[in-house]
Formats: structure tokens, C-alpha cells, sequence
């Protein structure tokens, strides 16, 4: 009877430790398989994740090549200016930007106090490049979502932009002459031969001015050809800030300048000629140490009155400009009528 009853709670523990063993083997599998779940759950969303954000992606990427496509146009023109209005016209397109101005000198910016400035910085180039802004775009405002579209049409401008500045400095630098920044010979010639053409095409009046500097070989012989340099380099610059706008000058040759004043009868000539001889006579020279003085001669023709052909105009104020040397220089002298 012991023995049964030995037999019988035997038995019964042996179930409840196999019950309690299977019960966690399945538990455990079940934890297993719930994790799995879990794991696959999780996969299934990411992927979802995954394929929403391949689709944004390439969403951005077409938005971005079609906005390089669209920017190719901003390098059509070689004009600053142009390449500005070209960018803005882009700007207000895709991006809905009501006003945006180029400022170029960055003293300007404080009229545009309640705008959003951009310095026009490459992210690319040196670290020199990098730092100095070669000018600013003012702006009104911009939404957070069109920000990378900005700086992606800012950096085609910068591009544009930098190609027309080349373009103009080479320029620039093939029609003036280094030492006195007026234009070369032969680009004044050039000039010369087109406005006597627009004269005569309409009727104007033009005089042309040809300009020597007195006595100049004694400044070079007492204080130095670098002497003489700064002094034709001041000169210039007196004459070149006494012009109008639409009056230009050229280095005819060594120290000789000349002018084409548009539009001008004899006595407005004579009035500018006596301004810039003035001018000169009276400026204070400052060359490293010393402070020298200097005068030039002027000689004068004009159009029609003394020729219709450039070379005659040219031959007639040289004799003129040596009448003037002739007769005490630092004066004007006109060719007869
Ligand atoms: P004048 O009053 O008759 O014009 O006398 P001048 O001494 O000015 O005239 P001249 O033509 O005899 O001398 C001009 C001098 O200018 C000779 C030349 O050495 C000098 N010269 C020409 N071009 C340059 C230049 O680019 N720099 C310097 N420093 N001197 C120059
Ligand atoms: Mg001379
Ligand atoms: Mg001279």
C-alpha cells in the first residue's frame, strides 16, 4: 500500500516537473516566435520606410537635375548683370521669392535691413576664395522646404556670376592701359572711329583733346622713372574724374592722353579743357616723400570745324597742343576754325 501510494505521489511529481519543463519549452518557443514576429514586423516597416524614402529621393533627385538644367541658361550670358536677372527670373519660378536684389559693395547693405542677406561664398575653391563674398543677395524670405533648391540656384548663380567677372576683368584688361587705367590706343582709335560716326549720323558736335605733360623728362631725370610713373598715374586720374560719363580718354603715348568730349560745341570744350588744366596745375602731387607739381598742355580740334576724318582731327589738335608748347605751355590751344 506504501508502495502505491510512493508509486502515486512519485508519478505526481514526475508530471508536474515534465508539465512545468514543457510548459516552459513552449513558453520559450513561443517567446521565440513572438520575437520573430516581432523582428519581421519590424523588417516589413523599415522596408516601407525604406522604399518611402527611395521614393522622396528620387523625387529630390529629378526636382535637383531638372534645377541644373534649368540653370544652364543662367550661363548664357556673359553680362553680370544679365546673369543676375536671368538667376532671379529662375528664382521667382521655382521658388516662390517675391523680391531679390544683387548687391555687389557690401556698403550697401544697410538698405536692405529688413531683408534675409546671402553672401555669395563658393562652398567649393580655396579657403581665400571661400572667405571673401564677391557679393551679397538680398532677399525677401524663403520657406524651410525651399532651402536646398536655394542653395542649389545660388551655387549655378556663384558659377555664372564668376565666369561673366572673368570675363570682364580680361576684358578690361585688353582695352586699358596698366599704368594710367584709361583706355590702350588702339581701343581709344576704336571708340574714337564709332562716336565720330554716331556724330555724324546725327548731327552732334565732338571735340577731340590731346593732352602732354610739361617739362616731363626733368621729373624723370631729377627724381626717377617711378617718380614719372606716379605722376602720369595722377594725372590720368585727375582727368579721368574730371570727364563726364560719356567722354573717354586714352594714352595716346609716353606722357601724351587724349579725350574725345561727345556732344560738346568749342565753348563747352574750352570750358572742361581749362577745368582739367586747372585741375591739374593746382593739384598736390604727393609721390612717396615729396610733393611735386605738375602742368600740361592741351591741344584741341573739333568736329565739324576743323575736319571729318579721325586722322585729320588728330593731326590738327597735335598742332594745336604744339602751338600751346610753343607759347609758354600749361594752356589750351584750338586749332583755327
Ligand atoms: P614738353 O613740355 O615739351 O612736353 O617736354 P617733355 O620733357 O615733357 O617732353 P619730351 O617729349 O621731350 O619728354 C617726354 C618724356 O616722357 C620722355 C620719356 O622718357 C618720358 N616718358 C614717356 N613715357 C613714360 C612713362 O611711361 N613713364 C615715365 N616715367 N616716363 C615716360
Ligand atoms: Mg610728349
Ligand atoms: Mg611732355
Amino acid at each position: 500500500m506504501l508502495y502505491i501510494i510512493f508509486f502515486i505521489a512519485l508519478s505526481g511529481i514526475l508530471f508536474l516537473l515534465l508539465q512545468d519543463f514543457f510548459a516552459r519549452k513552449v513558453s520559450k518557443k513561443t517567446t521565440q516566435l513572438n520575437s520573430l514576429l516581432n523582428e519581421s514586423a519590424k523588417r516589413t516597416k523599415e522596408k516601407i520606410n525604406l522604399d518611402e524614402e527611395n521614393v522622396l529621393l528620387n523625387k529630390h533627385l529629378t526636382q535637383t537635375l531638372e534645377l541644373y538644367e534649368v540653370t544652364k541658361d543662367i550661363c548664357k550670358s556673359l553680362e553680370e548683370e544679365k546673369v543676375f536677372k536671368i538667376f532671379r527670373e529662375i528664382l521667382k519660378k521655382y521658388i516662390g521669392v517675391h523680391d531679390c536684389q544683387y548687391i555687389k559693395d557690401n556698403a550697401d547693405l544697410i538698405k536692405y535691413k529688413d531683408y534675409t542677406i546671402f553672401p555669395l561664398t563658393s562652398v567649393e575653391g580655396s579657403q581665400a576664395m571661400a572667405q571673401k563674398p564677391i557679393g551679397y543677395l538680398a532677399f525677401d524670405k524663403i520657406l524651410e522646404e525651399d532651402k536646398d533648391k536655394f542653395l542649389i540656384l545660388t551655387q549655378q548663380f556663384l558659377i555664372g556670376l564668376r565666369r561673366a567677372i572673368y570675363y570682364q576683368k580680361v576684358t578690361d584688361l585688353t582695352i586699358t592701359d596698366t599704368l594710367t587705367q584709361v583706355y590702350n590706343r588702339r581701343y581709344f582709335l576704336e571708340r574714337f572711329n564709332e562716336e565720330l560716326r554716331r556724330s555724324k549720323k546725327n548731327k552732334l558736335r565732338l571735340s577731340f583733346l590731346m593732352i602732354d605733360i610739361d617739362n616731363f623728362k626733368q621729373y624723370n631725370d631729377k627724381y626717377g622713372h617711378l617718380v614719372g610713373d606716379a605722376i602720369l598715374r595722377q594725372v590720368s586720374k585727375i582727368i579721368r574724374e574730371t570727364v563726364r560719363q560719356i567722354d573717354f580718354t586714352g594714352r595716346y603715348g609716353g606722357e601724351e592722353l587724349c579725350i574725345v568730349l561727345a556732344e560738346t560745341d568749342r565753348e563747352k570744350t574750352n570750358f572742361a579743357a581749362e577745368r582739367i588744366r586747372q585741375g591739374i596745375a593746382q593739384a598736390v602731387i604727393k609721390v612717396y616723400d615729396e610733393e611735386l607739381r605738375a602742368t600740361v598742355s592741351i591741344g584741341v580740334s573739333t568736329f565739324p570745324d576743323n575736319a571729318n576724318h579721325i586722322q585729320d582731327l588728330i593731326e590738327m589738335a597735335d598742332q594745336a597742343l604744339y602751338s600751346a608748347k610753343e607759347t609758354g605751355k600749361n594752356k589750351v590751344c584750338f586749332c583755327p576754325a
